[in-house]
C-alpha cells in the first residue's frame, strides 16, 4: 500500500505528539553538549506545524511537507530550525502534486530531505549530527528498495539504521555545530539531532506500520 496524503498529515501529526512527549529527553541531551533548547525548538517548531497543516481534501503530499518546511524555517531558531526546514522543503519538492508515493518514491522524498541537510549545513557523517542518523538510514532505504522490501518493511530497515547510527554517534568527536565548541569533551554523550531524527523516522514507520 503506498503512503498517501492522509498517511503524511496522520505522519506529521505524530512527528508532533512524538517530540512533544521526548522534549525533556532531546532537551536533556543537549544540555550535555549543547545549550538545552534542541527539545524545546522542535516542539515549538512541530506545534506551530501543526495548526498550519492542510486538510487532505485540499493538498498533495508535496503541500503537506512544504508547509512543514516553512513552518520550520520561519518558528524554530538554532541549527536545527534552518536543517530540517530544508530537509521537508526539499522533500515537499520532491513529491510535488502527488497524492500517492510507493516505495521508489519514499526513498526518492528521504534522499532529496537528507541532501537539503548536507547542502545547508556543510556536514559529513562522523561530525556528530542528525546526518549520523539519517545518511546511514537513507542507505538502508536504497537498499531496501533494492531487495524489493515492502513499504512497512522498508521503514522498518530505515528506522533500525538511523537508531544504530544515532548510538554511534556517543562516542564521537564533533567537529560541527555548538558540540564542537566542547571539543573532547563532546564524546560520550549522544546528539540530540541524531535522535530526534531517529524519532522522526519511527514515527513514519509506525504511522505505515
Ligand atoms: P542549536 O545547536 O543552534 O542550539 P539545536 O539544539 O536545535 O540548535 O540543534 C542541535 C542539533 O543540530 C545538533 O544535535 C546536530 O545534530 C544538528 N546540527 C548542528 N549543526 C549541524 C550541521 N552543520 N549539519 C547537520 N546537523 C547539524
Ligand atoms: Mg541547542
Amino acid at each position: 500500500m503506498p503512503i498517501t496524503t492522509e498517511d503524511t498529515i496522520r505522519w506529521i501529526r505524530r512527528v508532533a505528539q512524538v517530540l512533544h512527549e521526548n522534549r525533556d529527553y532531546l532537551t536533556e541531551l543537549d544540555s550535555k553538549i549543547g545549550d538545552a533548547d534542541h527539545g524545546i525548538n522542535m516542539d515549538r517548531g512541530f506545534r506551530a506545524v501543526g495548526e498550519k497543516l492542510p486538510d487532505a481534501a485540499s493538498a498533495d503530499i508535496g503541500l503537506v511537507l512544504k508547509t512543514v518546511g516553512m513552518t520550520l524555517v520561519s518558528t524554530v531558531g538554532g541549527a536545527s530550525g534552518p536543517l530540517y526546514g530544508t530537509a521537508f522543503l526539499r522533500a515537499g519538492v520532491a513529491t510535488s502534486g502527488k497524492q500517492e508515493l510507493d516505495e521508489a518514491g519514499l526513498v526518492a522524498m528521504l534522499d532529496a530531505a537528507v541532501e537539503g541537510i548536507k547542502a545547508r549545513g556543510k556536514a559529513k557523517t562522523g561530525e556528530k549530527t542528525m546526518l549520523d542518523a539519517l545518511v546511514p538510514a537513507v542507505e538502508a532505504a536504497k537498499q531496501a528498495l533494492a531487495e524489493k522490501q515492502d513499504l512497512s518493511q522498508l521503514l522498518q530497515t530505515t528506522t533500525s539504521a538511523a537508531k544504530e547510527g544515532m548510538e554511534r554517534t556517543i562516542p564521537m568527536l564533533a567537529t560541527k555545530g555548538r558540540a564542537s565548541y566542547l571539543g573532547e569533551r563532546s564524546v560520550g554523550h549522544q546528539d540530540p539531532g541524531a535522535t530526534s531524527s531517529w524519532l522522526i523516522l519511527k514515527a513514519l514507520a509506525d504511522t505505515c506500520a
